[in-house]
């Protein structure tokens, strides 16, 4: 009897473009099937082996990917592999994180290790909250710094995560272009948020997709939601096509998205392709929605109400306050600012029986054996992956949590039992 396909092995092909979605999970299935999808996009891929390609992940927040928020460093080491052995070497990584994170001087790079994986890669990294850029005029006043990085690329590859957001109901690739605003600037698209990023994903365009659907994030996306196993890549040509797909294998119907409504509404996705979209697209996990936001949460994010935001910002960045707010449902996060100094220290062998579930994790490829035993660059990059899925507390750390303890309370039990 021959196993039933699986759900997640599709191509969508529509006038727009196309959309591939792949099964995978383990790091050797994310380097089998982006090395996979790249065959079929070869002909997209710029002709100059000297072009510069940009790949804009989603680094919203200092949360590690396995919570759903931010990119996996598997998919991105597969990527960055897979354009170098085509011969590309100008690659860059950049992304310019939420405003909180901006605000406070945080480094998502380093917090999140895409530093030592840049060490470890020979690729660039851009942080976009810091660079320079020009303005587009969007919608309700809105005209943003959109970074010169992204603008300037010759090659622009989206590596959006898929994950719920209050505001925005989903993220994918069209959300993910927020980060393309510089620094505070990100505020803007707040003016009439779904149709700015309807609106910027159109002037700006994305030349490719590759989404991050491993671990997603649902209900109070995208800063406190909970990961949710997805277990699937996607790749594809065009954003808006993508996102109706994307939307419709979580089971988020298009209503809930505000930007994908707009759209609608304005024709560049049309009530056919919707259609056939709902009898074609298998819906692989129906997430669970973000909750409607609280009167409080919505006033605390009105444009017009930022003056007020900033008077009382002292108050509210004391501890306490912060504390209180992300209590009574405000606000979704609460930072710190001493970067967490953790290291893998060692493993110990005796407490792994027959498991290897941190190798699946690790970006980098080592072995059990090797893991807590190599554990300088380039062999380890420190991410703490396989710390993060261990379900038998075999791995030592050393080190300070600090910022990093937050997400440990929060975080660890739900990603051991992805
Ligand atoms: S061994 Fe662990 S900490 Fe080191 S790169 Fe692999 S997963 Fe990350
Ligand atoms: S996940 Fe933990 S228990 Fe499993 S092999 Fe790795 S270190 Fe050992």
């Amino acid at each position: 009897m021959t196993a039933p396909p699986d759900p997640r092995t599709f191509t969508f092909v529509h006038p727009r473009g196309r959309v591939e979605v792949r099964p995978a999970w383990t790091r050797a299935e994310v380097h089998a099937q982006v090395e996979a999808l790249l065959c079929t996009w070869e002909a997209k891929l710029p002709t100059e082996r000297s072009a510069r390609i940009v790949l804009k992940p989603n680094l919203n927040n200092d949360l590690v990917a396995l919570t759903g928020n931010c990119a996996d460093l598997r998919v991105i080491t597969a990527l960055i592999e897979a354009l170098h052995r085509r011969g590309y070497r100008d690659l860059t990584v950049a992304d310019g994180s939420n405003v909180g994170i901006e605000r406070r001087n945080i480094s998502t790079f380093r917090r999140l290790r895409l530093d030592k994986l840049s060490a470890r890669l020979g690729f660039a990294t851009v942080d976009l909250n810091r660079d320079e850029g020009r303005r587009i005029p969007l919608h309700a006043g809105a005209e943003p710094l959109v970074a010169n990085t992204v603008l300037d690329a010759d090659f622009l590859i989206s590596v959006p995560k898929v994950k719920t957001h209050a505001e925005a109901g989903l993220s994918c690739a069209m959300k993910n272009w927020v980060g393309i605003c510089v620094g505070q600037d990100k505020r803007h698209m707040h003016q009439d948020l779904g149709r700015n990023i309807f609106a910027l994903s159109e002037v700006v365009q994305a030349d490719l997709v590759l989404v991050d659907g491993l671990v997603g994030m649902q209900g109070n996306g995208p800063g406190d939601g909970d990961p949710v196993r997805l277990g699937l890549l996607a790749m594809s040509d065009d954003p808006f096509l993508n996102d109706v797909v994307v939307a419709r294998l979580v089971g988020m119907p298009l209503e809930a998205v505000p930007y994908l409504r707009h759209a609608l509404d304005a024709g560049v996705v049309d009530a056919a392709l919707v259609a056939r979209v709902d009898a074609e697209v298998p819906v692989v996990r129906a997430i669970v929605r973000a909750p409607p936001r609280s009167k409080l949460a919505e006033l605390s994010e009105a444009p017009s109400l930022l003056w007020l935001k900033k008077a009382v910002r002292p108050v509210v960045a004391l501890p306490a306050v912060a504390e209180l707010a992300y209590r009574a449902k405000i606000t979704q996060d609460v930072y710190s600012l001493e970067d967490d100094t953790l290291r893998l220290e060692a493993r110990d062998p005796g407490a792994c029986g027959t498991c290897r579930t941190c190798e699946d994790f690790c970006p980098t490829g080592l072995r059990v054996e090797d893991i807590g035993v190599k554990l300088e660059l380039p062999d380890c990059v420190q991410c703490l992956y396989c710390w993060w899925v261990c379900p038998n507390d075999a791995l030592r750390l050393g080190g300070e949590a600090h910022a990093m303890q937050r997400q440990i309370d929060r975080y660890k039990g739900p990603i051991e039992a992805l």
